[in-house]
């Protein structure tokens, strides 16, 4: 089937697929930074009604990550009695033995935490990666026939965690952009210029300010990062006579298995901490029997001699929804696929040491099934 339209706004999230193959085509990434992702692992829970607060919210960073992995929790009250908690672990992290999932566990049993969820229920299980990167890695948003808008250019802002608002302004300005090149004589053809249209808007004002905030993480590790965000705000508000840059792209960022120490991570107790099995189940994902595999390992022999002999098969730990195992084979480990269980997080498309794994869209209404309130 081929649709075809003057202008198409693509507003696909975090690592569009469409958006990739547009960038490649296009160059539109020439002259900024490397975007950098986080990857948000998330519960929503039911709490007895006398323990719920609405409006209470709560953040923490650092802990149990190591001083050189940015991340944080996050957990609000809201609805008839419900708690959301999620955990952001930065996919620039070091160790190849690292579970985000796992992680997210971990900080659950923190007292300031583990309070909220006594006696409750946990209800939905869900993972996504976030564009981290911000002012520094916004694309050139116009290409012939269309434009980039929302989380698939990179408008989130890091220190508010907040994208919502940023990607609605993104959409509106996409769609003055569109209404101005089709009113234009020749606008048939005529190619828009949404980053101008950008740059007058308060929308880039706001990622300005906020630029340098997760670079500095990157940098100095979470204390010093810290230390620095707080005199970037209160001293320049946000506007520094310099920009901190991200140096490279997530995936070339793990240090070898041989010199990374393993985690040992606890068993779950099934109360308040859980297997990715269960967890999986509650995302409600789904693929149809029998489609096309939606994951695609380009190159199995460097996937052998990269991801298995160098990193000791990262991608085992850092999908959320366990897509990845490895089997014995007479010829040693081998890779064994689970699409079905894929939660659509793209954090293997983007943290693949070599980019050998190539995350497609699956055939339509596959993916997880979240219900309200995720
Ligand atoms: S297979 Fe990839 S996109 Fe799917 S859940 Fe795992 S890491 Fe995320």
């Amino acid at each position: 089937m081929i649709l075809r339209a003057r202008q198409t706004i693509l507003a696909e999230g975090a690592r569009g697929s469409v958006t990739k193959a547009i960038m490649a085509r296009y160059h539109l990434r020439e002259n900024v930074d490397p975007q950098t992702y986080g990857l948000g692992v998330k519960e929503v829970w039911e709490v007895p009604p006398e323990q719920h607060r609405p409006g209470f919210v709560q953040h923490s960073f650092g802990w149990p990550l190591d001083d050189q992995t940015y991340g944080g929790a996050f957990l609000y009250h809201f609805g008839e009695n419900l708690v959301s908690f999620g955990f952001v672990v930065g996919l620039d992290y070091q160790n190849p033995y690292l579970s985000p999932f796992q992680e997210m566990q971990r900080v659950k049993t923190h007292p300031a935490f583990a309070e909220h969820f006594k006696n409750g229920r946990r209800l939905i299980y869900g993972a996504r990666a976030l564009s981290e990167g911000g002012f520094q890695s916004i694309p050139r948003l116009s290409f012939p026939g269309g434009m980039l808008t929302g989380d698939t250019a990179g408008f989130l802002n890091v220190p508010k965690i907040k994208g919502t608002h940023t990607a609605m302004k993104s959409g509106m300005l996409a769609a003055e952009e569109a209404a101005s090149v089709l009113d234009a004589p020749g606008g048939r053809v005529a190619t828009s210029d949404l980053n101008a249209r950008l740059e007058k808007s308060w929308l880039a004002d706001e990622l300005y300010k906020a630029r340098n905030f997760r670079p500095a993480f990157a940098r100095w590790g979470t204390r010093l990062g810290a230390i620095y965000a707080g005199l970037d705000t209160l001293l320049f508000r946000g506007r520094a006579p310099w920009t901190l840059h991200h140096r490279h792209p997530d995936n070339i960022s793990l240090q070898p298995a041989a010199t990374s120490k393993a985690i040992p991570y606890p068993k779950p107790d099934g109360s308040l901490t859980f297997d990715l099995t269960s967890s999986v189940y509650l995302s409600g994902t789904n693929h149809e029997e029998g489609q096309p595999v939606h994951l695609k390992l380009r190159d199995e022999a460097l996937w052998k001699a990269v991801n298995r002999d160098f990193y000791d098969c990262p991608e085992t730990r850092y999908c959320p929804a366990g897509v990845y195992e490895t089997i014995e084979v007479p010829e040693g480990r081998a890779l064994q696929i689970n699409a079905q269980n894929c939660v659509h997080c793209k954090s293997c498309d983007i943290k693949d040491p070599e980019q050998n794994i190539d995350w497609r869209p699956p055939e339509g209404g596959g993916g997880p099934n979240y219900p309200a309130g995720m």
